[in-house]
């Protein structure tokens, strides 16, 4: 029986998708089609023969699905050779519903369409990523993953925010946090490197890739995390301001004439590190930086600071940390921002090794100082990995 779960992540102008191993976690294929609905898109497929690129127009979703599966026809491998077990899609928000993957039928999809009025900016892609894969692949089971989901263990405490009771009451306003799939992912990952149980371990996980996130991990369980109703809140992003008095929102509508689209806009797309040093490439800032760029040197700084703030945070909801774990892009890469973030924190136990810390590794690893109380780790995050798990062991479980 095969164990290989084909990962798909919709987004508004592009398609990812990977063919997984679930027992192994080895990607037999991936890709991603960009860029779709633009006179010309992108379609870049890593399969048996190595990479392909392609440009061509590609109109819709289904378009960017049936481009991958064209190359898993022409570049490998056969999906007659590679059976699909399971169809798993990354799907952003799952409200207060989805504490776990479903099944996906018309029900699901209906239920995913209602929460589109919190997710308007990522929900409509997803499920259009699931109606396609549904149409093109009408036998195969397919799952919805929420990122979400990992964080309905908050306690009302941690999700409620102080507002009147109708806003919290019937619209659904409340902290829900992303980024589950990665957070469960690491912690699970963590505690396997520090050789014990989940259960028995209190985590800080850093998620610092595009988007950035904090989650504090009480036994295997989220209790706290910084994104909130949407992505927006918390850390400073690439291209989100992360947290912001909210009163802000009023001033430009009431000074400026601002709309609301073109503040959601701005607040998502155009503020983060790409605002504070002219891009949201991590790299090309610390680039900027080393050759001496006072706006790139500020943009490091506020970056790092807030990071500081959120372990500070989470260090006292927890009581006793056990590791704080670094993960995503700038996460795993960048010595510098582990550096900054916990510099300064020895009082609390965390120190880190320079020479660990700066020696560069594809692997999960420790980077404290054998004295630290607190460990500091990297652990590469592998979202469609968990994915492809949770998804066939939905699928395993209903056929049994
Ligand atoms: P996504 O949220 O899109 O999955 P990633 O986890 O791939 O994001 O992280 C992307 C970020 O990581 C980018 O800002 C990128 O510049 C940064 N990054 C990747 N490699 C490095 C590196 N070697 N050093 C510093 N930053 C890096």
């Amino acid at each position: 029986m095969s164990d290989h779960v084909l990962v798909i992540n919709a987004g508004s102008s592009s398609l990812k998708y990977s063919l997984i191993d679930a027992a192994s976690g080895e990607a037999a294929a991936s890709g991603v089609v960009e860029r779709i609905g633009e006179p010309e898109g992108h379609h870049v497929h890593h399969g048996t023969d190595g990479e392909s690129n392609t440009s061509l127009k590609i109109a819709s979703h289904e378009d960017a699905l049936r481009a991958a599966l064209k190359a898993f026809e022409t570049h490998g491998p056969s999906l007659d050779d590679i059976e699909i077990a399971a169809v798993g899609h990354r799907v952003v928000h799952g409200g207060s519903q989805f504490a776990d993957p479903a099944l996906i039928d018309d029900d699901l999809v209906a239920a995913v369409n209602d929460l589109v009025p919190l997710a308007p900016l990522h929900n409509p892609a997803n499920l259009e990523g699931i109606q396609v894969a549904r149409r093109l692949f009408p036998d195969l089971q397919q799952v919805a993953v929420f990122d979400t989901a990992f964080h309905q263990t908050l306690a009302p405490h941690a999700y409620t925010y102080a507002v009147p009771l109708d806003w919290r009451d019937d619209h659904g306003i409340r902290r829900y946090g992303f980024h589950g799939t990665s957070h469960a992912f690491v912690a699970a990952e963590a505690a396997r490197l520090l050789g014990q149980e989940p259960a028995d371990l209190n985590l800080i996980v850093l998620h610092l890739g595009n988007g950035c996130s904090a989650a504090a991990v009480r036994g295997g369980q989220s209790v706290d995390t910084s994104m909130g109703m949407t992505p927006l809140e918390g850390l400073v992003m690439g291209t989100r301001s992360g947290d912001l008095d909210p009163a802000i929102h009023a001033h430009l509508v009431r000074e400026l004439g601002w709309t609301v689209e073109e503040i959601d806009h701005a607040l998502n797309y155009e503020s983060g590190l790409k605002a504070l040093a002219g891009g949201n490439d991590f790299r090309e800032l610390s680039i900027s930086r080393e050759a001496g760029d006072a706006r790139a040197q500020l943009a490091f700084e506020i970056y790092c600071y807030r990071i500081k703030k959120y372990v500070g945070a989470y260090y006292a909801v927890l009581g006793n940390v056990d590791a704080i774990v670094f993960t995503a892009g700038v996460g795993q890469h960048s010595a510098d921002v582990r550096a900054a973030s916990l510099a300064g924190l020895e009082r609390l136990g965390i120190q880190l090794d320079a020479e660990r810390n700066n020696t560069s590794s594809g692997e999960a690893r420790t980077v404290s100082a054998d004295d630290s109380a607190v460990a500091v780790l990297v652990v590469p995050t592998n979202e469609e990995w968990q994915i492809a798990r949770e998804a066939l062991s939905l699928v395993r479980l209903a056929e049994a």
